[in-house]
């Protein structure tokens, strides 16, 4: 790609956030390596991407070296490493391509940039579920979790949180320029209607009329970002000087229980679905909710559109599926 444009690679682009990123790093003028091995993600969601010049689209395993999927002397100036399962069910059904791509994965990015571009910026998508159970609420980036080391949930949370500390090794004595999303809660068009996460799920049930599936009482809460403004943080984050070698949070500060949820999505969708009960998966968070003081003052950035808003674009993309 030989232009003057600043070229982003994008790992996990054909996923749900990777795919709205990549049409907004579009929309700004930069070139776009996408790659993806469709582990979860679906081309469908890169329809509009694939038909702009500036984007180039990679089948790749970013478990491996980008040696094997990279073109030769590729020059990069932005990485957002994305890839990974991200919904608890398919992060449990694949735990080891899971925990390879946060960890693993990480390593050969970084370790491949810094010998071919190590002047390049690399912003690693972590999680809230890097607090794990947290016994601090909200969550500031200050506070270093609450995770179960060996549970059922493991595989993403202690592969998040070592991805972190690969960023934190090549940030601090390598000086590259790593900054750190621990991203909540997002939702929005372009989510799997099978993924089996909370609003797919309760949204997909409430268009058939099926019964919504609360988990444990449904007292456990979380704060749900729509994806506009999750992105939006995210280039923000990219692009800013100030925010270089920091962890940042991204979320919306709104928390809601689930049940609460569930009654609002049932409201919406003006659904005669029954709500049931079934059991709490384990080491299922209790509560979450980010601090997202950093964010305002580092990046100016906040959250802008209503749940109900950013909920009303998901109920009608959910409708089409
Ligand atoms: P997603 O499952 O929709 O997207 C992940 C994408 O990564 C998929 O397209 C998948 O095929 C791809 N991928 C996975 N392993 C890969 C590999 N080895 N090589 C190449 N591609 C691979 O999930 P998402 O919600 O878009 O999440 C994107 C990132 O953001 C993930 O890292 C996730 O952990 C993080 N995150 C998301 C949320 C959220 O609420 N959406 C919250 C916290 C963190
Ligand atoms: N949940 C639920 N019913 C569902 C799916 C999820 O009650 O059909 C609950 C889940 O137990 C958790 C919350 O909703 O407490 C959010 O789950 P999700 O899988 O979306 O993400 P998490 O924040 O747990 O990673």
């Amino acid at each position: 790609m030989p232009t003057n444009k600043q070229t982003a690679l994008v790992t996990g682009a054909a996923g749900f956030l990777g795919s709205h990123l990549v049409d907004t790093l579009l929309s700004r003028g930069y070139q776009v390596l996408g790659v993806d091995n469709f582990i979860t993600g679906s081309k469908e969601n890169l329809k509009s991407a694939l038909q702009n010049g500036d984007f180039v689209f990679i089948q790749g395993d970013v478990i491996s070296s980008p040696d094997s999927y990279l073109p030769e002397d590729e020059k990069v100036d932005l990485v957002f490493h994305l890839a990974s399962p991200a919904s608890p069910p398919i992060y449990q059904k694949y735990p080891i391509e899971t925990y390879l791509v946060n960890s693993l994965g990480t390593h050969q990015l970084l370790q491949y940039m810094l010998e071919k571009n190590p002047d390049v910026r690399f912003v690693y998508a972590s999680s809230s579920e890097a607090y794990g159970e947290p016994q601090e609420h909200p969550q500031k980036e200050t506070y270093w979790g609450n995770v179960n080391p060996n549970g059922v949930r493991s595989c993403y949370d202690e592969s998040k949180r070592f991805g972190e500390m690969v960023c934190g090794v090549h940030s601090r004595d390598m000086s590259m320029d790593i900054r750190i999303m621990r991203i909540f809660n997002t939702f929005g068009p372009r989510m799997n209607p099978a993924d089996g996460r909370v609003i797919p799920n309760f949204v997909t049930q409430a268009l058939h009329n099926n019964p919504l599936t609360v988990y444990g009482d449904g007292s456990q809460t979380r704060s749900f970002c729509y994806v506009d403004d999750l992105i939006a943080g995210m280039i923000l984050l990219a692009e800013s000087p100030k925010a270089s070698g920091m962890t940042i949070n991204l979320g919306n500060p709104e928390e809601k229980t689930i049940l609460e949820l569930a009654m609002l999505i049932k409201e919406q969708t003006d659904s005669k679905s029954e709500i049931v009960y079934q059991p709490l998966p384990g080491d299922d968070p209790t509560k979450r909710r980010p601090d997202i003081s950093k964010a305002k003052e580092v990046l100016g950035w906040a959250p802008k559109v209503t749940f109900e808003v950013g909920l009303q674009k998901t109920i009608e993309y959910f409708k089409g599926k």
